[in-house]
């Protein structure tokens, strides 16, 4: 069986988007279902708008993401080649040189509106002699190359994995540029010749290029290639149904990444925006996306972008990543909220994970890290509440502080269960309640009444920080 052949294809103009994340993620997991090859193409024939800066943060991104590829390409470096092919299309009488100005072509276009007619291309410089052709270049008029549609347009059927075969009764482009006067292809043409050229078996993309297929396949037909299977995923919109933009939040991949979101956090939403799994799970590993995806579940309607579900997704993910992993997670976070400013080492590192892990379940994002009040437990200083002091202020408070710190101050280390028999002797010794004890433990350790697990705190900080701490509250 030929190998399976995808593409993403995105134009370095911006930052990678989401919708272009969930393109780029719907190839790469139909690429490894199939034991196939997904190519990175990127197509920055607009030598106006494209940047390398946005070329390679894309290329980040998509690492981010987990999402390789096994092929690059860059279409600047391949101009000759398209326009080779668009010299043969001249040569064929399938396209031909256009001299029309910039100007011109403006003044027709507002003439065709007023007139209530659709500005098309009238195909003006379709029939020019070579000595007009002449004369235009002695001018000093530059050309285009523009493909020649036939005269009564035919009807266009794309025919889509996903979609059904769509018919396009007439293509309301007329002839269409496909090599600018600069020398560099239109989108549609590069795009045809290098799906073409890289031998894609399935292009597969958002609908809003669904005209440019219809488009494509009368090239295809033009060049006498071979088409690819095509497929055309619904659109993303933003909570309010309209369509997914900066209004609603953040929307680059770039930003969620900022904004302390695990990449796995956001595969697993952009794998379900579009797709199902047959049984309703709704957090996957990358295996079992790679497992169950099917072009059979795909759903073929919008879909909408949930940011409190992304936050409870990325709740789930911090919740069960590997902790050594989340250490590295969270320390440009913790960098950034001041708790850390070096890469810790060996027993710091340690010190840090167990902390993570005592308060990983309260946290939706990274970011949260920069003011969790918990840390300031563990790093920073302590501040005493009022209700901590008032805590302290009980009669009975001085006493059990001192005989906590009796029982701890000869230790090097207590684990969790010892803290909780230490606790259980002080209250028998002194004959007290147990909040009698817990309540000022916890208000003298962590200057607070509630938080997280007292006897997790204090095997963390350890009887010596214990005791310095029970010693200044006393
Ligand atoms: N460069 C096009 C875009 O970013 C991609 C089109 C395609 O996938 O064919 O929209």
């Amino acid at each position: 069986m030929k190998t399976e052949r995808v593409r993403f294809a995105p134009s370095p103009t911006g930052w990678l988007h989401v919708g272009g994340a969930r393109t780029a993620l719907f190839n790469w997991l139909y690429a490894k279902k199939h034991d196939g090859k997904l190519i990175l193409r990127i197509e920055d024939t607009d030598l106006d708008r494209s940047s390398e800066k946005y070329a390679e943060s894309i290329k980040e991104d998509l690492k981010w993401l987990g999402i390789n590829w096994d092929e690059f390409y860059k279409q600047s470096d391949r101009l000759e080649i398209y326009e080779r092919y668009a010299r043969r299309l001249v040569h064929e009488e399938k396209a031909y040189h256009c001299f029309c100005t910039e100007e011109e072509l403006e003044e027709r276009r507002q003439k065709a509106l007023d007139e209530g007619r659709t500005p098309i291309y009238d195909g003006r410089c379709r029939n020019l002699s070579e000595e007009e052709k002449q004369e235009y270049r002695e001018e000093g008029r530059d050309s285009v190359i523009r493909f020649k549609l036939t005269e009564q347009q035919p009807k266009v059927v794309v025919p889509d994995r996903i979609k059904g075969d769509i018919e396009f009764e007439s293509l309301t482009t007329g002839d269409f540029v496909i090599l600018k006067s600069d020398g560099t292809p239109s989108y549609n043409f590069a795009c045809v010749l290098d799906d073409h050229l890289m031998e894609i078996s399935f292009t597969m993309r958002a609908e809003d290029h669904l005209t440019n297929t219809a488009k494509q396949i009368l090239l295809y037909e033009a060049l006498d290639f071979d088409q690819p299977q095509f497929g055309h995923l619904s659109m993303l919109l933003g909570p309010d149904k309209s369509k997914l933009s900066k209004r609603s939040g953040a929307t680059s991949v770039k930003e969620f990444r900022k904004n302390g979101y695990l990449p796995e956090t956001l595969v697993n939403h952009l794998a379900q925006l579009g797709w199902s799994s047959k049984d309703n799970q709704e957090i996957f590993t990358i295996p079992e996306l790679i497992e169950q995806f099917s072009l059979d579940n795909i759903i073929d309607s919008p879909q909408v972008f949930d940011r409190e579900k992304l936050d409870w997704f990325n709740n789930q993910y911090i919740k069960r990543a590997e902790l050594d992993r989340l250490i590295d997670l969270a320390l440009p976070f913790l960098k950034q909220g001041d708790y850390i400013e070096e890469d810790p080492e060996d027993e710091e590192r340690e010190k840090l994970g167990k902390v993570l892990d005592l308060i990983r379940p309260s946290l939706e994002k990274l970011t949260d890290l920069k003011e969790q009040e918990d840390l300031a437990i563990f790093y920073g200083s302590l501040e005493l509440s009022s209700e901590a002091r008032e805590v302290l202020s009980w009669d009975s408070s001085p006493a059990v502080l001192r005989a906590l710190k009796d029982k701890l101050s000869a230790r090097e280390s207590i684990s969790p269960d010892e803290v909780s028999t230490i606790v259980k002797e002080v209250k028998e010794d002194l004959e007290v309640e147990y909040k009698e004890v817990y309540k000022p433990l916890r208000a003298a350790v962590t200057g607070k009444i509630s938080g997280p697990e007292i006897k997790e705190v204090l095997s963390i900080l350890g009887p010596e920080v214990t005791c310095e701490r029970l010693d200044s509250a006393g």
